[in-house]
């Protein structure tokens, strides 16, 4: 007996994907621990999954073995299948009657156009439902020992995304705010933003981190300050996918780990 069949065993209302369905579940980070238990019902009755290029290869090796595997991201260099297409694709599977998963990394309805799918989803007249994954900025704060709340340092978490600065953004209400910032897809803009919020009045000393590929095989961590992260970032080698955070919260990361704070690098050696 598989894990799965144990806990199916013990768990009442397992719920049912029915033929003609799709569930839009989060993957969650990366680490197969980090799906909810729904997430993976999905992925032991599904006819077919379509999934994104963020979602872990170790998620997608507990689907069923006649689960058929369908890859809906950006391949390297390929022209990537638009956002239309892939609502397209999941109404025309439905309607074929396969019982379908819709995967996509951490949570589908946090900087991942989940809602885009469920509204084509509705309007096709479609029955589907939503399945929360742990999304990447608290995965990682956990993975780094940043807690995101902390009672007498921060009553708010600002979670934004930076992959398009060109748009009409501003960034100084965020720098003004006085609360951490955690920000998705920012590694290709990170000295434009960090510099806009400086130039907003946020400090340079303020701390700041880097967690790639969290809760993955290739998982690194940077601990430095608004001022210096980019440059420490680039001299480093960070790559996509990383969350950044700035704010006070980093700090306690030293103290959950009991290192120095103005010693973090040595503790890099030790990882
Ligand atoms: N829906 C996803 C976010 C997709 S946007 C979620 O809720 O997590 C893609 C961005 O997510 C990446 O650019 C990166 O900022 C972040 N991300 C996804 N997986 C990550 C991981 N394992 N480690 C760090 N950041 C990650």
């Amino acid at each position: 007996m598989s894990a799965w069949d144990g806990l199916a065993a013990q768990r009442a209302g397992v719920p049912v994907l029915a033929p003609g369905h799709v569930w839009l579940a989060g993957a969650g980070p990366g680490d197969p621990g980090l799906l909810t238990l729904d997430a993976l019902a999905g992925l032991k009755q599904a006819d077919v999954i379509v999934y994104d290029a963020l979602v872990d290869p170790r998620v997608l090796e507990l689907a069923a073995k006649h689960t058929r595997l369908e890859f809906a991201g950006k391949r390297g260099g390929k022209p990537s299948a638009t956002q239309a297409d892939i609502s397209r694709r999941l109404v025309e599977l439905a309607r074929a009657g396969q019982r379908v998963l819709r995967l996509k990394g951490g949570d589908p309805f946090v900087f991942a156009r989940g809602g885009e799918e469920a509204m084509a989803l509705a309007a096709a007249g479609i029955p589907f439902r939503v399945i929360p994954g742990v999304t990447a900025a608290l995965a990682a704060l956990a993975t780094a020992a940043i807690p995101a709340t902390l009672r007498g340092i921060n009553r708010a978490v600002i979670f934004a995304a930076g992959h398009a600065v060109e748009e009409d953004f501003d960034w100084a209400p965020l720098a003004r705010a006085g609360q951490p910032i955690v920000l998705y897809m920012v590694m290709h803009n990170l000295e434009r933003i960090a510099a806009a919020l400086m130039q907003a009045g946020l400090d340079g000393e303020t701390p700041a981190a880097i967690i790639a590929s969290a809760t993955t095989a290739k998982e690194r961590i940077l601990v430095s300050t608004l001022a210096k992260l980019s440059a420490a970032a680039r001299e480093q080698k960070f790559e996509p996918p990383a969350i950044v955070v700035i704010g006070e919260i980093v700090n306690l990361r030293a103290r959950l780990l009991g290192i120095d704070a103005g010693d973090q690098g040595r503790e890099k050696e030790r990882r």
